[in-house]
């Protein structure tokens, strides 16, 4: 398993109450992620301690033509690691183990790729958009997107930005607030056609629960679906 040690270079605000941090990985310039893939970042003597461990596993955020940097974004829930990592110094150097996982883009370019995501759940999903627009893949991407208001869903511009650049990507955001939950009729009117087309669910596990029975509901085979849960939400 690999370790790496790379400082916090900066953070900033993403959405209300959602964090971005971002690690300078340069002294490491053959570090490397498939877009999709998580992390598990450790603060050595944080500032603050509970009984849970002093490590997250964060999915990468950033895509991997982001030279230099690795981003995690995550909610800010008032844990005692996340108020560290709110507070810890810029160039605090971090133990980051990884990356893990295989939440990635299927290869299959004929085959359509629908991700469902609520709030942050999006981190992997932006990462693999973000690396699908720069190069110019061809697959066929739709996000089905869920928030409660703008305000609170991060990074909601560079979703917009990535849709203006990118002709095989659509974005359907849908703000809870105003008009609901996403159940299965939402997806089926949505989406149309379901056949040909892999889903990526994302985020807490009720969540994905949730989502799994309405693709069944919607006769989607277990086959085409793949799921990240953020096991800790
Ligand atoms: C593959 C993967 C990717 C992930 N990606 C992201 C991501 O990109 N962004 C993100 O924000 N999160 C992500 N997560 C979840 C993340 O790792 C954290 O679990 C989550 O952010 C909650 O952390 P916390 O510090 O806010 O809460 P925690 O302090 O970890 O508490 C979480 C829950 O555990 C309960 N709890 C607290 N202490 C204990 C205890 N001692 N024993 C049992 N339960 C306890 C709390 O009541 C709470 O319900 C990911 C998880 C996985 C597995």
């Amino acid at each position: 398993m690999a370790d790496h040690f790379f400082p916090l270079k900066d953070r900033f605000e993403v959405a209300e109450g959602t964090m971005a941090f971002v690690f300078d990985t340069s002294s490491e310039p053959d570090f490397s992620f498939r877009a999709g893939q998580y992390v598990e970042v450790f603060i050595k003597n944080p500032p603050y301690i509970d009984e849970r461990k002093d490590h997250r596993d964060f999915s990468i955020t950033s895509s991997p033509g982001d030279k230099n940097i690795l981003m995690v974004a995550t909610r800010l829930t008032g844990s005692a690691f996340k108020r560290s990592l709110a507070e810890i110094s810029l160039g605090t150097v971090c133990k980051v183990e990884g990356p893990f996982g295989d939440f990635n883009l299927h290869e299959n370019k004929d085959k359509k790729a629908v991700f469902i995501a609520g709030g942050i759940g999006i981190t992997p999903v932006r990462s693999i958009i973000k690396d699908a627009t720069e190069q110019k893949l061809p697959h066929k991407i739709t996000l089905i997107y869920s928030n409660r208001n703008p305000a609170g869903t991060p990074f909601l511009k560079d979703l917009e930005n990535f849709e203006n650049e990118n002709p095989n990507f659509k974005l359907i955001s849908k703000m809870t607030e105003e008009t609901g939950q996403v159940d299965a009729n939402f997806i089926k009117e949505s989406l149309g056609d379901l056949s040909n087309t892999a889903f990526y669910i994302v985020g807490p596990p009720g969540m994905v629960q949730g989502m799994t029975k309405y693709l069944e509901e919607l006769g989607v085979s277990r086959d085409d679906m793949r799921f990240e849960e953020f096991t800790g939400y």
